[in-house]
């Protein structure tokens, strides 16, 4: 799996490719776009291809290095992520990372570090990056990743090269299921709700109760039943976070429809739901919910652009409407 294979973010692409091609690397990009559209693994491809001994501008698969990084084996590249049972970035991960740095690469030019889930670095796990951003030692090559762009200071994403992503297009997020090599960012509900920093019963809670709030809602879209919908999308007026929420549930759950057409046998999302979800599949065709997942993705991101969450609610469910009422 080298770069060639990632689908939909041909800019990104570009724009690493060009760095590669021309020699000139930043010290630190920010990998910021959408959960589960592949910025993970651009990154695991990117350090591949930087470290390569075959290829100048993607990585061969094949060579030492690239082999060591698919293994997790290479003493150059440190892949970072908040572990599971903080949920959190903290200082110490980010001082392994400085320690790191403070070393020469063994067996190359650069030391690449990919820190996943940025959005929820401490604040003195902020600041001891800052200082790592603000003097980077020649060779580190730093690959910040989150999907939450306003979650994270100016100052650290003023030092960063910006390496946008985008939704993943129908078209695109079709191949990838059916070809079954999604990255799994935030592959199982357990994964996920670590993910979002949910660490007390209370917060738990009320993920679960946003899930069903979710279910619920995708059930009455696809019975067409626009009176409730419409009455959900008031009491979303003015709450950012509940609507944020319920579109990644719905996200995840629009997709386990679309893999219980295309792979039924694969593990869903939400798993523990199969028996409700499997008669709500079979009411809608795959194209829909594609198009669904991708206005989601859109609309989560216009959230973060201060846009009334009510009225990007209404536009979901409209265009949903259409899309679903088009088949019939
Ligand atoms: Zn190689």
């Amino acid at each position: 799996m080298a770069l060639d294979r990632i689908l939909g973010q041909e800019h990104a692409l570009r724009l690493l490719r060009n760095a590669l091609a021309h020699s000139r690397l930043a010290h630190a990009y920010l990998f910021a776009g959408p959960p589960g559209v592949g910025k993970h693994l651009t990154a695991r491809q990117f350090a591949k291809a930087v470290s390569c001994s075959v290829e100048a501008t993607d990585a061969c698969d094949t060579c030492t290095a690239c082999r060591k990084i698919d293994a997790d084996n290479h003493p150059d590249v440190l892949d970072i992520a908040p572990d599971g049972t903080s949920t959190a970035i903290r200082i110490e991960q980010i001082r392994t990372i400085q320690q790191r740095l403070s070393y020469r690469p063994y067996e190359q030019d650069r030391i690449v570090i990919i820190l996943d889930g940025c959005e929820l670095l401490t604040p003195p796990a902020t600041n001891a990056l800052l200082k790592t951003l603000e003097e980077p030692p020649g060779h580190a090559l730093l690959l910040l990743l989150t999907h939450h762009k306003t979650a994270l200071p100016l100052t650290i994403t003023s030092r960063c090269q910006l390496v946008p992503f985008r939704a993943l297009g129908p078209a695109h997020l079709r191949t990838i299921l059916e070809r079954q090599d999604l990255e799994h960012e935030d592959a199982t509900l357990s994964v996920m709700m670590a993910r979002g920093g949910l660490t007390t019963s209370e917060q738990i809670t009320a993920a679960l109760e946003a899930r069903s709030q979710a279910h619920a809602l995708l059930a009455e879209m696809i019975q067409n039943n626009a009176q409730a919908v419409f009455l959900r999308a008031r009491q979303l007026a003015g709450k950012r976070d509940q609507c944020e929420a319920l579109l990644d549930w719905l996200i995840l759950l629009c997709r386990d429809l679309v893999m219980l057409h295309v792979a039924p046998s694969r593990p869903l999302y939400n798993d523990d739901l199969r028996p409700d979800l499997e008669p709500l599949a079979r009411r809608v065709t795959v194209d829909p919910l594609l198009e669904t997942c991708t206005l989601a993705e859109q609309l989560r991101q216009y959230l973060g652009m201060n846009i009334n969450p009510q009225l990007v609610f209404e536009r979901f469910v409209m265009r949903f409407g259409q899309l679903v009422g088009q088949q019939g």
